[in-house]
Parts: structure tokens; C-alpha cells; sequence
């Protein structure tokens, strides 16, 4: 009830939810307290959570803050929600976002922009929670749910976990079940939490994960006990400091609190080294051909027939067409339109097969660093802190917004984990965040670190 309170008081400013469903936390309340008194209390029992649109929510608007789902309630539950309604969470409703998850400021969303609950010292300017996930990090931040689901195709949760000083991990790929998620980009797309600490990350990450019979791509690996990991000595383990994420422009109190971070690790009793992962500059224009590429043929199933929008034409074609144009908003329409151009003939082989190559490259750089003994990697988590809404230098040059996700797609390129946690606030008082980056299926690692940051 305090949740759905705060939810009612605060959400018109935030927009951080753009559904609300009390009716169904109520009825998963009394069922958490009648298995609580029967002595039979999963994992999260009576947590309240808000849930990331783009999650399938059995009867309940699911439509990746797209017009183009208007009116979408899935037949089927998404089986990461299923994992955390099956250890007793509470759903308190759904989470705004970028459209289909495409951008870093959340403002691709067709239900408008979301509002950061942190401003600038003796500023009133209103700054973006980051993308895509950001309906998830800003209620998260407010106190409008315990934790939240998120999803990272190239640094969706992480970044707006740095932007809103809440912890965000996105687990390896394979982790959780992509069953029941809408795809953006299938190679790339991964569930994780957004919670307020680590243990907390933590505890929803053990939950959500698993394997799945309805995705192939989910690896049968047992799910430890994250929370286990947390407060364990890192005397021994190596962290490696890669030279590349050093970047032109970069603000110096982002150099100082990687620093800061540099020496909380070894406090902590860890080794630090210097690393290198050369191919570091390709990632960023690798990703925007690889994720639009198969965003561009999993959006293909959006035609006015199977879901949602539909507007009508003089004929099939003209229907498709007409629903396509007045359903998906400016960035979506702009990724299809790369993504159908990099896989066309002709230029298949120039653009998206070399994006392949260069991912390989990438993939192998960490290789070659866990291979030299490295056991995790730090680096900043975003170039800046969060920025202003409608910032019209962002705002006309997308380019420059691709930029924000530098330090996060190449960990989405390689599969890898990488959390972000907050660790610290820069001269106008904004969180900036720091990232741990992990070998494959070693995020209890990454909770272990990230919690001497935190
Ligand atoms: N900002 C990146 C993009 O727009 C990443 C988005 C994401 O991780 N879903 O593609």
C-alpha cells in the first residue's frame, strides 16, 4: 500500500510507470502473506517490483512504449516474470521506456519522456533518467517499487543505473531466459535487475535467471547464491584497467572516481593491472550495424495483422504500410532503415559481415585478458553524467547520443556480464557510476566488487 501510494503521489511528475496495477499487487499480497503463514515464503516474497514494458505481462499492457503495440495484453507470461512471481514478488505495474528499448535517454518513448529524480545543485533543469530502461532506474531511485526489471542490448541497464545512482547488472548472455521479452536485438539481449544495492541486484538476479526450454540460447548452468558472493575478500583476484576506455573528452572527475574506485579495489586486497582490449574504438560502430540489423527483421512481425495498431488501406500493402508509418516513432524507423541497408545484397558483406568480424576481434580482446589472468574489469559505467531533457545538442545529432553507450556495448558485442554501481557524485551533485566487467557466467564477481564500490 506505501508503494502504490507513493506511486499515485509521485508519478505524474516522473512518468516513470505507464501502467499502474494495484488490483493485481493486492491479490499477490494476500497470496505472499497466506504463504508466509504457511511457512511456504519464496526468495522474494510480498517484494513489490515494477516490471520493464517490454516484458511480456500476461493480461496486462505490454507494448514496449510503442504505438504500434497500442492495446497489446500478451496470452502468456514472459518467463523471467514468471521466475519472480514463482518466488512471490508483487508486480506493481509497467515500467516506461525507450520505444522497443532503442535510445539512451528514454525519450523515444510514446508515452513521453521520464523524469530523473536527481537534479543538479540549485538547478531545476529536469534531466533524463538514461535509456532505455529508464522508467525502471528513475522509480527504483524515487522509491516507487523495491526493484525493477530491465533489459541491456548495448547498456540499457547499466547506463541509467549510473544516471539515477542505483546498482544495474546485466548478467551473461544466456543467463535469463529472453522467452516472452519483445526483441530488439537477439544477440545482444539480456534481462537483469535495477535495484538499490548490490545485495539487492543480487537477490532479484538468482530469481530471474534460468534456464529455459523456450529459448535455446539460455545455458544450463547452475544459478549460485549471488548474495553469498557479497563481503568475500578479494586478496588474490586481478583487475584489470583497460587503457582504451580512457577516452578524448572525458570528464577529468570521471578519470578521478575511476580512480577512487582503482583504490577501493585494492584496499579490498586486489592486484590491479594495466590491460588492453585494442579493438575497443570499433565496438560502438560495430553495435549500431549489428543491433539494427536485427532489429530491422524482428520488427518485421509488427504489420497491423498479428498485433496492436492497425490503420487501415485501400489494399494489404497499403494497410502494412499506413500502420507501419503512424505505429513506430523516428529512432525505430531510423534503426530499420539501417538495419534493412547493412543486410541488403551488395552491401551485406561490406558493413554487416565486417561488424561481425569486428565483434569477434572484440570478443577475443577479453579473452585474451582473462587468459592473462585477469579476473574482472573496471571502467567507467557512462562518458557523463545524466544530462537534460530535450538537450538539443543530443536531440540533433544521434550520433552524439550513440556515444553515451561507449563504455557498455562492448560488453553486450562479447556476451559478457558487467554491473554498474554508484560511486559517487560529481560537481553538480549527479551520481556517476563505475563498471565491473566479468568472465562469462562469473557475476557472483561482479557482485563481490561492485559491493567495495558501492
Ligand atoms: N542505447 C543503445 C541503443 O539505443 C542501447 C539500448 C539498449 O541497451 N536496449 O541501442
Amino acid at each position: 500500500e506505501a508503494y502504490i501510494g507513493a506511486i499515485e503521489a509521485a508519478n505524474d511528475a516522473l512518468n516513470a510507470y505507464v501502467a499502474v496495477t494495484p488490483d493485481i499487487a493486492r491479490a499477490q499480497a494476500k497470496a505472499s502473506d497466506a504463504r508466509i503463514a504457511n511457512g511456504t515464503a519464496g526468495t522474494l516474497e510480498g517484494i513489490p517490483l515494477g516490471i520493464k514494458d517490454l516484458f511480456a505481462t500476461k493480461g496486462v499492457h505490454t507494448q514496449a512504449c510503442s504505438h504500434i503495440l497500442d492495446g497489446f495484453k500478451p496470452a502468456y507470461e514472459s518467463t523471467v516474470t514468471q521466475n519472480l512471481f514463482d518466488d512471490g514478488a508483487v508486480m506493481l505495474g509497467k515500467l516506461n521506456m525507450d520505444e522497443f528499448a532503442m535510445g539512451s535517454s528514454n525519450e523515444t518513448s510514446y508515452y513521453g519522456a521520464v523524469k530523473n529524480p536527481w537534479r543538479s545543485h540549485g538547478s531545476n533543469l529536469d534531466l533524463v533518467p538514461g535509456g532505455s530502461s529508464g522508467g525502471s532506474a528513475s522509480a527504483v531511485a524515487a522509491h516507487l517499487c523495491a526493484g525493477a526489471t530491465a533489459t541491456d542490448t548495448g547498456g540499457s541497464i547499466r547506463q541509467p543505473a549510473a544516471f539515477t545512482g542505483t546498482v544495474g547488472i546485466k548478467p551473461t548472455y544466456g543467463r535469463c531466459s529472453r522467452w516472452g521479452t519483445v526483441a530488439f536485438a537477439s544477440s545482444l539481449d539480456q534481462a537483469g535487475p535495477i535495484a538499490r544495492d548490490v545485495r539487492d541486484a543480487a537477490i532479484m538476479l538468482r530469481s530471474m535467471a534460468s534456464v529455459d526450454a523456450k529459448d535455446t540460447t539460455s545455458v544450463d548452468i547452475p544459478v549460485p547464491d549471488y548474495e553469498a558472493a557479497i563481503g568475500k575478500s578479494l586478496k588474490g583476484k586481478r583487475i584489470g584497467i583497460p587503457r582504451e576506455y580512457r577516452v578524448d573528452g572525458m570528464p577529468e572527475e570521471i578519470e578521478a572516481i575511476w580512480q577512487q574506485g582503482i583504490a577501493w579495489l585494492k584496499d579490498a586486497g586486489a592486484e590491479i593491472v594495466d590491460i588492453t582490449l585494442p579493438h575497443t574504438k570499433y565496438a560502438l560502430p560495430a553495435y549500431y550495424i549489428v543491433a539494427p540489423a536485427e532489429a530491422s527483421s524482428n520488427l518485421a512481425r509488427y504489420d497491423g495483422v498479428r498485433y496492436g495498431l492497425r490503420v487501415e488501406g485501400k489494399d494489404i500493402s497499403d494497410m502494412y504500410e499506413k500502420t507501419r508509418a503512424a505505429g513506430f516513432g523516428k529512432e525505430v524507423k531510423r534503426r530499420i532503415m539501417i538495419g534493412t541497408y547493412v543486410l541488403s545484397a551488395g552491401y551485406y558483406d561490406a558493413y554487416y559481415i565486417r561488424a561481425q568480424k569486428v565483434r569477434t576481434l572484440i570478443k577475443r580482446d577479453f579473452e585474451l585478458a582473462f587468459n592473462a589472468g585477469v579476473d574482472a574489469i573496471l571502467t567507467p559505467a557512462t562518458p557523463s553524467s545524466a544530462f537534460g531533457i530535450a538537450d538539443e545538442d543530443l536531440a540533433s545529432d544521434p550520433v552524439k547520443m550513440y556515444l553515451n553507450d561507449i563504455f557498455t556495448v562492448t560488453v553486450n558485442m562479447a556476451g559478457l556480464p558487467g554491473i554498474a554501481v554508484p560511486a559517487g557524485l560529481d560537481h553538480k551533485g549527479l551520481p556517476l557510476g563505475l563498471q565491473v566487467i566479468g568472465k562469462p557466467f562469473d557475476e557472483e564477481m561482479l557482485f563481490q566488487s561492485a559491493h567495495v564500490i558501492e
